[in-house]
């Protein structure tokens, strides 16, 4: 069982695993039982070299090494047809990443079927906990339906792929929409739920993409009265989809990227206590952000090596930048010149990376080049990862603080 509230883990380098269990004892120690699912893209994967057994086994030595002994789980993270096969063994969560088939034309006789099935939705439609009630006519339920239907279909491929390989009920399903440009609204999500359970698909989260930016490693960025009720909405409107269509019981919302979203933390902890709702939320992989910050106060190699991954960030950012280019906000000009960080000490150098809005020298410009710097890392190899191991203490310290304190803490506990 994935549980009311749950936690997807990145771990780039697969060192601070233990570290990241940590976090979810303290916040099982404050009352907030959390999940902790370990996800892993495609794209880190290639980077790194790293697979998916890869993952799988740091999982499971964390779980034996705490004596974790509630459920935690593989996360496919954004897989889709293409490359899920690589998948299927070291995974017992899929996210399925089927947004490149938003606005693919469906066809008339599936749309035709779908109207016919949910006429229901046409009209006034009350949904608890919505003090607004939304106004759907013919039309505009079709077009939703066309622009989504081929997605869900495509969702339902690959769901009876991985069904018939591990097994029905043997993992967890998500359905994700978020990278896309346009955000779903609640409607749209209703429409998409609809269609999720037409196609048979257990769906245990949803991740659709939400107004204003969620950019990796950094704060939100937009109206927060509109995230709220936007995200006020979707919970009842997934409260309704279970009723109504029979949906599992547990479906929840997933919220990707979701790590450092401080401004938005108040008002998803309010809503969820109020609609007593559940919350995926997946971490950008900040953890190996906190590997740097713990190298960089280690001092002597551990600093170096953080210099230098920056340096040449800095020196690659392009390249760095390409596969992230929608989800990152890097003012070049903001960026410190390598000449002055080669005067930081430690200190500094993690005060100007850590994600501490309140702090004169945090530098969110440096903070999202050298999250997307981890290919630098990766390419220093055993250099990289012998540091990780000798300065172990130091950096999971701030890992666990990280993930407990202004995650878990201000999301769950609070
Ligand atoms: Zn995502």
């Amino acid at each position: 069982m994935l549980g009311k509230y749950s936690f997807g883990i990145g771990d780039r380098f697969g060192h601070q695993g233990k570290a990241q269990l940590a976090a979810m004892r303290k916040a099982k120690e404050a009352g907030a039982d959390v999940t902790p699912v370990w996800n892993k893209s495609q794209r880190e994967h290639s980077i790194i070299g790293t697979g998916p057994g890869d993952v799988r086994r740091e999982a499971d030595a964390a779980v034996a090494a705490c004596n974790w002994e509630t459920p935690y789980f593989v996360d496919a993270d954004h897989i889709s047809l293409r490359n899920v096969e690589h998948f299927i063994e070291a995974s017992d969560f899929f996210t399925l990443d089927v947004a490149d088939f938003i606005g693919q034309p469906a066809a008339p006789a599936d749309i035709d079927t779908f109207l016919s099935r949910h006429a229901a939705l046409v009209g006034t439609l009350e949904i608890g906990g919505i003090v607004e009630a939304f106004n759907v006519d013919e039309p505009s339920l079709r077009a939703i339906a066309s622009k989504y239907l081929a997605a869900v279909r495509e969702a339902g491929r690959i769901y009876r792929h991985i069904e018939s390989r591990k097994g029905a009920g043997q993992f967890v399903t998500e359905v994700s929409m978020d990278e896309t440009d346009a955000p779903q609204t609640p409607v749209e999500l209703l429409v998409i739920l609809a269609a999720i359970a037409d196609e048979g698909i257990p769906a245990q989260t949803v991740a659709p993409k939400f107004s204003g930016r969620f950019n990796k490693g950094v704060d939100y960025v937009g109206e927060l009265e509109t995230f709220a009720t936007e995200f006020e909405q979707d919970l009842a409107v997934i409260a309704y989809a279970v009723r109504e269509f029979g949906l599992p019981e547990d479906l929840k919302l997933s919220i990707h990227s979701g790590s450092d979203k401080f401004s938005i933390y108040e008002p998803i902890q309010s809503a969820l206590k109020r609609l007593d709702a559940g919350l995926h939320v997946k971490t950008a992989g900040t953890t190996w952000l906190e590997e740097l910050i713990g190298l960089a106060l280690a001092g002597d190699d551990g600093l170096a090596i953080a210099k230098e991954v920056y340096n040449q960030a800095l020196a690659r950012m392009d390249e760095l930048c390409g596969p992230y280019a929608t989800v990152i906000d890097i003012d070049k000009s903001r960026l410190p010149d390598p000449r002055i960080v080669a005067n930081w000490d430690g200190s500094l150098f993690a005060r100007a990376l850590r994600h501490d809005p309140f702090c004169a020298y945090y530098n969110y410009h440096f903070r999202q080049l050298l999250h997307v710097g981890y290919k630098i890392a990766a390419e220093m190899g055993p250099r990289f990862l012998k540091a990780l191991e000798r300065y172990e203490d130091t950096i999971a310290e701030h890992v666990t603080a990280n993930i407990y304190d202004r995650h878990l803490r201000l999301l769950f506990v609070d």
